[in-house]
């Protein structure tokens, strides 16, 4: 697979005014605290003007973000055009104008373009295009040759601990990545390849043939069982999915068999497996707990099973998401 990295201003200026307007659960509060830091608090006007944005892209959904990242910059205004009331798109055009003069304070195109080129450069690694091929092998991509577009946001974290973070909720060839400034040969760079992978895996299940025999299997075997008590809420077949991406990257097994870092060491240390353990009681007992330390438990359980499909060059099949499911039930039952 060819992965195209691509930085673009005005997704960058999309993605700081969706962030600071929280419509979602997944925008990043840490990166709001960052650039509030840096550019001085809203002001009334732009608490006014952001609530409004907020009105229009609850509508809009990830539909507007994918106009935003998808289309060449000179083209976006013309296509919302097609896609927006007329007064929605004026006061899609107000919001960024009220923002521009803080987002011109964040922007800084060439340390951006800097960290995806650092950023490509590790990716090319012997070790991550092995990792490729075992995904490929997994996940039965046919396809080998397919492009993928990787949209670089400029993540504004720059302290220990901080790794890329990614989305994929455009289209089947297009992820984002939040970018950080990243150390070279640390783990956190090495997690942010991870990260990307995770990203274009989700695409790869989503778009193989065996996708919808999946998805029947686990609407039909998990009514509303898994997300009774778990936060974030999500579906089943949201949660199931999910931890079968993470079984394979960024702490899954292929993780463990490429990587330098160690997700056994790493991910799974002590320290970490208390915390795992003690989300887990939580799970048990019927209390809230969070979904994605209860995947991680899972991961934890189900690493041989996925370690024997990936030694044995086996591809994702029925017997694979019949395990996994089980794994889920008893957990839950006992
Ligand atoms: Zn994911």
């Amino acid at each position: 697979m060819k992965l195209n990295l691509k930085v673009s201003k005005l997704a960058n200026n999309f993605f700081f005014i969706s962030n600071l307007s929280e419509w979602h659960f997944s925008c990043r509060k840490k990166y709001n605290d960052a650039w509030l830091k840096q550019t001085g608090n809203l002001s009334d006007l732009e608490n006014k003007t952001i609530s409004d944005f907020r009105d229009i892209i609850l509508k809009h959904g990830f539909e507007m973000e994918k106009s935003f990242y998808s289309f060449p910059e000179k083209e976006v205004w013309n296509k919302l055009e097609k896609k927006l009331r007329k007064s929605e798109l004026r006061r899609l055009k107000k919001t960024f104008d009220i923002f521009n003069p803080r987002f011109e304070k964040i922007w800084e195109k060439d340390a951006v373009e800097n960290k995806m080129k650092a950023f490509q450069k590790s990716l090319n690694d012997e070790r991550y295009c092995l990792l490729v091929e075992n995904l490929n092998v997994f996940l039965k991509n046919r396809d080998k040759k397919k492009n993928f577009t990787v949209i670089i946001l400029d993540s504004p974290l720059n302290e220990e601990n901080v790794t890329a973070a990614g989305g994929a909720n455009m289209d089947d060839l297009m992820i984002s990545l939040e970018l950080p400034v990243l150390k070279p040969k640390s783990w956190e760079l090495e997690y942010s390849i991870g990260i990307l992978l995770h990203e274009i895996a989700h695409l790869l299940l989503k778009e193989s043939d065996y996708f919808p025999y999946f998805k029947s299997v686990v609407n039909a075997k998990l009514p509303g069982l898994v997300n009774r008590n778990i936060r974030p809420r999500i579906t089943n077949l949201e949660f199931i999915s999910e931890l079968i991406i993470e079984l394979l990257i960024p702490f899954g097994y292929l993780a463990q068999k490429h990587f330098i870092f160690k997700p056994l060491k790493t991910s799974f240390s002590k320290k970490n497996l208390n915390v795992l353990r003690e989300n887990f009681k939580k799970f048990r007992q019927g209390k809230e707990a969070s979904g994605s330390r209860l995947r991680k438990t899972l991961v934890w359980r189900l690493y041989p099973v996925v370690k024997k499909y990936i030694e044995d060059k086996k591809g994702i099949d029925e017997s694979f998401v019949q395990k996994v499911i089980k794994t889920i039930l008893i957990e839950k039952i006992n």
